[in-house]
């Protein structure tokens, strides 16, 4: 590793006027989980003159509960969202995809926020720079893509333009299907946007002096049942193939509501709007789920190596509609 500065700051005014004075040549660091990994493979052409632990800010690392639902600090670590008694009762599949995520030890350091906001996993952007030279592409530097000749097996099947990189949080998929809000707060004014806007094709929309402050899930819907799923190779710890997070309403046998999200398929997490609309106001049977999970990968335009991803990603959706629709026993 390269040299840097380190400041610990003691508050989110303080992390943010650190940011602004090293003029975007700083980076923030929250459990390390993923930031160091960057920084001792030199992913990046421009290595950070400053590191700024945001750990020792206090205030943000606890989930509470208030009249509008749940309030979740960015550096609340992994581990505790798993377990929080509130967010396994009510919001059970962010607690499910939570500890979906890596191993204990990565998830005893790992946080929420940082969760959120970790760099893609594209085997070409994480090629690390001893082994041969760092690989240039769109991401970095407006390159060409590499993934687009080369081996895209895991890479984008919707959406996918000039980066075919997929988002690789967990805890995106479950917090967009539970209409989560993220606060940013910067130099001059907070602002709240919901988990789908917050990612780009690129990434995300944080500014070079921005950061998260907090989580924000509304109160569950009445009779909502939730479902999380993932696919991976390797089963005890990996990035997801594919995932699918569902929150459907049943009433009297018919779908009343339904919201979809599909993980690891495109570089932002995807609402599957086709297959909610398609479920309400039907019986919840069968025929129904066979159908939502053909609609939700209509769109999927995949690549010459991972047409493969659009079958799990059909059959992740109606094993999730199963589990919520017909069991009952998930909430
Ligand atoms: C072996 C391994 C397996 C993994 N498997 C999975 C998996 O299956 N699923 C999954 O979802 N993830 C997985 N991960 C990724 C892991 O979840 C992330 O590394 C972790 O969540 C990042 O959190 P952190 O607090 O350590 O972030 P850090 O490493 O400290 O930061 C990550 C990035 O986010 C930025 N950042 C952190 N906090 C904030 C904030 N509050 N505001 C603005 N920017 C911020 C940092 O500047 C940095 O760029 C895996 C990681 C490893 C090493
Ligand atoms: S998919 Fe994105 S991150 Fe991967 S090589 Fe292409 S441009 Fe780079």
């Amino acid at each position: 590793m390269k040299a840097f500065k380190h400041f610990n700051a003691a508050s989110v005014d303080e992390a943010i006027a650190l940011m602004r004075s090293s003029k975007g040549n700083a980076n923030l660091i929250a459990g390390g989980t993923d930031l160091l990994g960057v920084l001792k493979d030199e992913i990046l052409p421009d290595y950070p003159e400053a590191i700024i632990n945001i750990k020792t800010i206090p205030g943000l690392d606890d989930v509470k509960q208030n009249k509008k639902g749940l309030k979740i600090g960015a550096l609340t670590k992994l581990v505790d969202v798993v377990a929080h008694p509130l967010v396994q009762k009510n919001y059970p599949i962010l607690s499910k995809a939570a500890e979906a995520v890596a191993t204990p030890e990565i998830r005893n350091m790992a946080t929420l926020g940082g969760n959120l906001c970790q760099g893609t996993r594209c085997w070409y952007y994480r090629y690390p720079h001893h082994m041969g030279g760092r690989i240039i592409c769109y991401r970095k530097e407006k390159a060409p893509c590499q993934a687009v000749k080369g081996d895209n097996r895991y890479h984008a099947i919707m959406g996918g333009k000039v980066c075919f990189a997929v988002c690789p949080s967990d805890t995106a998929i479950a917090l967009t299907a539970l209409s989560a809000k993220l606060e940013i707060k910067g130099p001059r004014k907070v602002r709240k946007v919901s988990v789908d806007e917050f990612f780009t094709p690129r990434g995300n929309i944080l500014n070079s002096d921005e950061l998260l402050t907090y989580i924000e899930i509304p109160g569950p819907a009445a009779g909502a049942r939730q479902e999380f799923l993932k696919y991976t190779l390797r089963k005890p710890v990996d990035f997801a193939i594919a995932s699918v997070a569902a929150i459907v309403t049943v009433k009297n046998g018919i779908c009343k509501d339904a919201r979809i999200v599909l993980g690891a398929v495109a570089a932002t997490p995807v609402r599957a709007v086709a297959s909610e609309k398609l479920l309400k106001g039907k019986p919840a049977g069968e025929k129904c789920i066979a159908e939502a999970a053909e609609a939700a990968v209509q769109d999927a335009k995949p690549m010459r190596m991972n047409a493969y991803k659009v079958e799990i990603t059909k059959t992740l959706v109606k094993r999730a509609l199963r589990s919520v629709l017909q069991s009952g026993s998930v909430k």
